[in-house]
């Protein structure tokens, strides 16, 4: 299901150049109509291509306004049904909507950890960025049983 705006939610995060959608969206589809002259909502994102959407939900997951919704094409589920997504700090809600109107609400976790006690290189060394163009440079120090790759090794069809 892609992604779609709603824009009496969305605030355009607040005027800034690149919103938060625009920077997470790894398609570059999410785009902000600053004068309303691509969608006639001023000030208000959208996503320009659904049927490019990666359906990743980066943009619904970080979006601080829970503006973004997914929805399926009309043709496969039809208009009216929606799934609104509801973050929070530690769960996330999802609100079914479905056509006839009959609404179902799913709540689910979404973190096992206190926000920002993450230990994102869990033991491992930091990359030293001026070797990091090195070919194998993570993991020629060959630890915890990796070892650099051998090109010798790769099947040439
Ligand atoms: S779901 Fe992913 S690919 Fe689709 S608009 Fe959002 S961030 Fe971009
Ligand atoms: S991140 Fe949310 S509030 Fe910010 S511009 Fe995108 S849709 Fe609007």
């Amino acid at each position: 299901m892609p992604t779609f705006v709603r824009t009496e939610k969305c605030d355009g995060c607040k005027g800034q150049d690149r919103t938060a959608c625009m920077y997470i969206c790894p398609h570059d589809l999410m785009k902000l109509d600053k004068d309303g002259s691509d969608t006639g909502h001023a000030m208000k994102s959208y996503n320009q291509e659904p049927e490019q959407c990666w359906e990743c939900y980066s943009c619904v997951k970080i979006c601080p306004q829970n503006a973004i919704e997914c929805r399926h094409y009309a043709d496969v589920v039809p208009l009216g049904g929606s799934v609104q997504p509801l973050r929070g700090t530690d769960s996330i809600m999802w609100t079914i909507k479905f056509r006839n109107g009959t609404m179902k609400r799913f709540k689910f976790p979404i973190r096992t950890t206190a926000e920002g006690s993450i230990d994102p290189y869990a033991g491992k060394p930091q990359a030293d960025m001026a070797k990091i163009e090195e070919n194998g440079f993570f993991n020629h120090m060959e630890q915890n049983g990796y070892r650099e790759g051998d090109r010798s090794e790769l099947i040439n069809l």
